[in-house]
Order: C-alpha cells, then structure tokens, then sequence
C-alpha cells in the first residue's frame, strides 16, 4: 500500500538510519530545536571556546574575566552612522586616514534616515555684509547636493530653504560615499564599552551576532548621539531629559476629496511634505524623558505608537480624508538630547547670540525657529573632553549649555562638527599626537580645502 511521506517523516527517516549525516545536514539543524547545540555555517555542531557565561555567585551575577578576539585596528573608529558620524567617517578618510565606521543598526543616517527626521534647518545664515549665505558647506551639502541627483532624493534644497529629504535616498547615498571613499563599515554592531589605558581611549568593545569583539584605533570619534563611547572611557558629561518623540509618515493626501474637505476644518497633524508625492512626514515633540534609560524608551515607544495610530484615525475622519493612512512610524525613537560632553570649551547660548569668535573655529552655524541669533562659530574645544584623551565628540552630544545643545543638535552643526572630528581624528593619528595638541591651523586649513565655512 502505498503511503505519503512527508519531508519532515523523510528528513526523519534519513537521521536515523545516520545518512542525513552524509547530506551536510546535522540532525540538530533540521527544524526549530530549542536545545540545538551552537553551529557553524557548514552545519558542524562547534562550541565555542571564546564563550563564558555569566554564573550566580552568592546571589550576585558575576561575568568572568576574559580575552576578547581583535577583530580590528585601525587609525580612526567613528562610533554611531547618523550625519555626524557619517561626515567624520568621510572627512578622515579622505585626510588620508584608515577608518572602521561601526553602527548598531542596519543602516546609516541615525535620526536623519532612521528617526524620520527629514528636514534640514539651520543651514543659512545672515553673512557679514548683511546678506543671507549657506553657513552649512562641506560633507554635509556634498550628502544634499548627492540627493539632487537622486530621483526624489530632496527638495527645496535652495538658499534660504530648509531642505526635505527622502529617508530610503539618502540611506542610498551615504551608502555609495562611504564605499566611494573606502570606509570600512561594520553594521548591527552596538559599541558597548571603551577600551582604556590610564586616561586614553584606544579602542571600544562592541557586541554583534559574531559575539563580543574588540577594536584598536588611535582615534576614537564617538558620534553615537548619548555619548556612550566618552562615557564609558571615564569623560565627564552632564546628563540631561529633554522631549523624547516619534516622527512618522502619512500617505495618500494627494488622494483627499477636495470638493468633500471643502469648507471642513482642516485635519490636524498632516506634518510637511517630503519628496514623495501625497507622503508627508510629521514630527512629534513628546514629553521629557530619559534617553539613556530603557523603560522610559519602551514606554515611549508603546505611548507613542498608540498615539500615532489615534491621530491619523482622526485624519481619516476628516471628510475629504479617508483614504489617508499611516505609512510607517519611525523604526528609531526621536531621542534630542542625553549626554553631553564636558569638554575644554563649552559653547553657550550667550556666545551664539554675541556671535562670539574662536581662534579654535571649525565650523558655523545658524539660527532656526524663534532663535534670534546670526552665524555662530563652534570651537574645536567642544569636541575634546576635558578629561579623557583618544577620544572625540562628535554631533548632538558636544560640549554646550543645555539651551546651546538644542541648536548643536540639529543636522547641520552635526554635519559640521562630525566633519571637523573627522580631520582632527586623521591628522592626531597622523601626526603621532593626541586629539587635544593637534595643530589646529593645519585641520582649519584642511577643512577649508574640504570645502568647510569656518568664518
Ligand atoms: C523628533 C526629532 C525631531 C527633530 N527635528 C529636526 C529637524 O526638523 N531638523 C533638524 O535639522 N534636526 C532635527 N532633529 C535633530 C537631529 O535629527 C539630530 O539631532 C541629529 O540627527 C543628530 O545627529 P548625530 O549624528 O549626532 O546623532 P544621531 O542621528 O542620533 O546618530 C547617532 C547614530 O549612532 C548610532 N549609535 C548610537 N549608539 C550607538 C552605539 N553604542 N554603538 C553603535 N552605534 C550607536 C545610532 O544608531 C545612530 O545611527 C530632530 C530630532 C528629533 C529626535
């Protein structure tokens, strides 16, 4: 009589009688095994020999020493992919630099790609004979000048504009640049500790699927956004809450029944357009929160989603607006501020407002929203912690007043200050000196041939 056998009865069927040991696939490997034993990609049952668990010793959980695989050295570690971190990696390449970007996602642009947070402000500013110049120059427009050439990769990227871009083009391009220039890159891995010797950095610990691993550098830039890397070298930084959201996307409202929304209130919460048509994006200030703690984040995350769900159901109420939907919510929570670095300058809202000058310049920034300030200098001082040495800030964890960080924060200045770290970190490992006695002159003469604005 004839019987079906199923691939399960007949994977079966082959392990026991030992042949499937012959196919190259181990019986631990055939279907959802809880208690399989680690394996390798060729299917051999290994055990590791790097590992050692933690263990339970007199009710406290002890992790035991151990020696960690190197799994690289290089001149300059740029820790965090968002636009700081991606110009630093740029910028010290391109000084002549060997440069491993590591990133805890699977994509580069942080908040700019990851968080949704899509449009550029801040970029211009009013020049010395009174008229309106771009003061964001450098990597940062190289990226936006990129996405021009993208289709639907930016719009209103015009002097006096705020640019909006597409998350999905810009991801893209940063991409093409970092491979142009040959940085090498290791995603899905989240830095975890920092390697130390005495007060220097030389390196960090990062943990991947590929388990806990090591890397040497001479420079580390730490453009994670929290400060993680300086921290966890023993920097000082003051810690902050400041206003945590979620940005998301709507799509369809070039479907909304004009002739039905006629004369009914306007929806609120349909945010601004983006280079997609009938797709806006819509940012969300949230309440202060701490960005370095997991339970506020998991509670954000939660609060937030349901929020978002709400408010474009509201939308769809409106008449004229029922086939609007929510496209996507941002995969990475909008964290503004955490940590900032306690550094041998501190830039302040007063020294913005006073357009104050540094002989340490490395870039300008702008004003936006209600800030009544002119172009602004950043001093070299602001990325270099005052305690630590190997190690650079980068981005919206630099050294300021809390009132100056909401304006270090946004895209530009974190182009221009990942960009400055970039060079210093190159010409430090270069030049065989720490990041604090680099000759200054030499990374402002190398930013301006880098096409950077410091003045
Ligand atoms: C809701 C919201 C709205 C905003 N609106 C605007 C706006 O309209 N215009 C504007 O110009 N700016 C805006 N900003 C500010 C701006 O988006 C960010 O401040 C800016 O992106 C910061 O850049 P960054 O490179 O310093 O950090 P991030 O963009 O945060 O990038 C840090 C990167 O480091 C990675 N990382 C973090 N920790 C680790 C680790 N331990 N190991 C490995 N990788 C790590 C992250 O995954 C991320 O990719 C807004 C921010 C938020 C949150």
């Amino acid at each position: 009589m004839s019987r079906h056998v199923s691939r399960r009865d007949m994977l079966n069927l082959l392990g026991a009688s030992g042949v499937i040991a012959g196919l190259g696939v181990s019986r631990a490997a055939r279907a959802d095994d809880p208690v399989a034993a680690p394996r390798t990609a060729t299917g051999k049952v290994v055990s590791s020999s790097m590992h050692s668990p933690a263990s339970v010793v007199d009710g406290k959980v002890v992790q035991p020493q151990r020696t960690l695989r190197v799994a690289a050295e290089t001149d300059v570690l740029v820790v965090g992919g968002g636009p700081a971190g991606v110009a630093a990696a740029l910028a010290a390449r391109r000084t002549g630099a060997k440069v491993l970007l590591v990133e805890r996602y699977g994509h580069l642009g942080g908040l700019w790609t990851g968080g949704l947070v899509l449009i550029v402000i801040g970029m211009h500013a009013k020049g010395p004979d009174g008229k309106l110049i771009q003061v964001t120059r450098g990597i940062g427009e190289e990226m936006m000048q990129r996405l021009g050439k993208v289709h639907r990769g930016i719009v209103n990227h015009r002097l006096g504009a705020s640019p909006t871009v597409d998350a999905e083009a810009l991801k893209y391009v940063m991409v093409e640049m970092v491979a142009e220039a040959g940085v090498d890159v290791l995603l899905h891995s989240w830095c975890v500790d920092a390697i130390v010797d005495g007060k220097t950095a030389k390196g960090a610990i990062f943990e991947s699927k590929s388990g806990r691993q090591a890397i040497l550098a001479k420079v580390v830039i730490d453009a994670s956004g929290d400060g993680d890397i300086y921290a966890a070298a023993g920097a000082e930084f003051e810690h902050h809450r400041f206003r945590t959201g979620l940005v998301h996307r709507i799509g369809n409202l070039d479907k909304v029944d004009r002739a039905k929304a006629k004369g009914a209130k306007p929806p609120r919460g349909l945010g601004g357009l983006t280079p997609i048509q009938g797709v806006n994006w819509v940012n969300m200030q949230g309440p202060e929160a701490d960005g370095l703690d997991v339970r506020d984040l998991s509670r954000l995350e939660m609060n937030h989603r349901r929020a978002i769900w709400r408010s474009v159901e509201r939308v769809r109420q409106s008449p004229g607006y029922e086939r609007a939907y929510l496209l996507e919510t941002a995969p990475q929570l909008g964290v503004r501020i955490t940590r900032l670095l306690t550094g041998v300058s501190r830039l302040t809202y007063k020294d913005s407002q006073a357009g104050t000058k540094f002989p340490d310049a490395i870039g300008v920034g702008g004003p936006w929203g209600r800030d009544k300030v002119g172009a602004w200098q950043i001093p070299y001082g602001c990325l270099v912690p005052r305690s630590v040495d190997g190690v650079l800030a980068a981005g919206r964890c630099i050294s300021g007043e809390l009132r100056m960080a909401d304006l270090l924060r946004i895209i530009p200045p974190c182009f221009v200050t990942g960009h400055a770290a970039g060079v210093a970190a190159a010409v430090s490992a270069k030049d065989g000196c720490p990041p604090r006695a680099v000759e200054v002159p030499k990374v402002q003469r190398i930013l301006k041939e880098q096409g950077a604005y410091l003045a």
